[in-house]
């Protein structure tokens, strides 16, 4: 069985989102005041790995657990456990801050995690407070160090890059994936939810101007892999390293489009970009463990993924949930 949806787009990648909750409140994500989904309205493990199981089954070949921090879940181990073992998955991947990564980088890869995208805006410890309000930078990097002690292959490193917070270190990033043989993507800010103390449209950085900027100071060479997703890759100089570019503003990547994206709370959404979902949810709580009529819901779900996203309306934002509870 396949999912092909109706631009005849197979459907091989979901995305997770274990949790709304987050030990961070990066400025362009959440507001430093949040009221969190209580518990009762979250899938439970098992359900979340009967609702993996149900897309592997389906023929999707890749699941990236995302969130909020996936890693600040209790007992999240078990999932990823369970997930790793299902049959036809081909890549289980996690994205991550990185800030407990010490304690679970080797847990990880021996569930069966197979690559991870670390998020690291800023190599300076006072800005990197101040864009994740309360992170601590050394955290990050023994944690992205664990990860590389733990044996994970080509690390990604994602930074939203934002005009005047953190546009002048995107040489000093790059030097630092070089330096440890990392990959890294530079992502413009998705203009999901409104957040305080912070104005989207006076901080975009398009990722043209990113490359102009780099390019006086390493020598990209552009790669013509498609990975299906919205990364757009350039080899760094004469090393591993690749430099990617997430730009939903300025390029548009809808028609490849393989994902999509289940919410913690057990919302189906067909597009990061607009409102289009199905409530699995009420699917694994009415009928547990009827994974037949579980597919059946995936399936007709599918049948309304949009043809490309719409972020804006007449230049307002028009998608009003943030990228935690998204699942980025
Ligand atoms: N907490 C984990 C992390 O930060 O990696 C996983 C969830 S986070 C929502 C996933 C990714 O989304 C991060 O790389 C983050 O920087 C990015 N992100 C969050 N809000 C965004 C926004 N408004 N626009 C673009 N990227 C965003
Ligand atoms: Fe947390 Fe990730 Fe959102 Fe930052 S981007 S607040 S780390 S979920």
């Amino acid at each position: 069985m396949s999912l092909i949806d109706p631009f005849q787009r197979s459907i091989t990648y979901l995305r997770i989102s274990v949790t709304d909750r987050c030990d961070f409140r990066c400025v362009y994500c959440m507001n430093e005041e949040m009221t969190f989904l209580p518990r009762s309205q979250v899938l439970s493990l098992e359900e979340l790995a009967d609702i993996g199981r149900a897309f592997t089954e389906l023929g999707v070949k890749k699941i990236r657990i995302t969130g909020g921090e996936p890693l600040v879940r209790r007992n999240v181990m078990a999932l990823f456990r369970r997930l790793g073992q299902l049959k036809g998955l081909d890549e289980l991947t996690l994205t991550t801050n990185g800030s407990q990564l010490t304690r679970f980088a080797k847990d990880l890869r021996s569930a069966g995690v197979k690559r991870l995208n670390i998020s690291l805006d800023s190599l300076r410890a006072d800005r990197f407070r101040e864009l994740t309000r309360v992170g601590e930078l050394d955290k990050v990097l023994a944690g992205i160090e664990a990860a590389r002690a733990a044996g994970f292959k080509r690390i990604k490193l994602n930074s939203v890059i934002l005009k005047n917070r953190n546009a002048d270190e995107v040489i000093d990033l790059v030097a630092f994936a070089k330096a440890n043989d990392l990959d890294i993507s530079f992502i413009e800010e998705m203009p999901l939810g409104s957040v305080t103390d912070h104005v989207r449209r006076e901080e975009f950085c398009s990722s043209r101007e990113l490359r102009e900027q780099l390019s006086g100071s390493f020598e990209l060479t552009p790669l013509s892999e498609q990975t299906g997703g919205p990364s757009r890759y350039w080899q760094v100089d004469d090393s591993a390293t690749r430099v990617g570019f997430i730009s939903p503003h300025s390029e548009n990547f809808c028609a490849s489009c393989n994902r999509v994206r289940l919410t913690a709370e057990g919302r189906l959404l067909l597009c990061l970009g607009n409102e289009h979902s199905v409530d699995l949810k009420a699917v694994v709580r009415r009928y547990p463990g009827d994974q037949e009529r579980l597919k059946a819901a995936i399936v007709d779900a599918i049948k309304i993924k949009p043809e490309r996203h719409y972020f804006t309306h007449d230049d307002e934002p028009q998608i009003l949930r943030l990228m935690n509870t998204t699942g980025g």
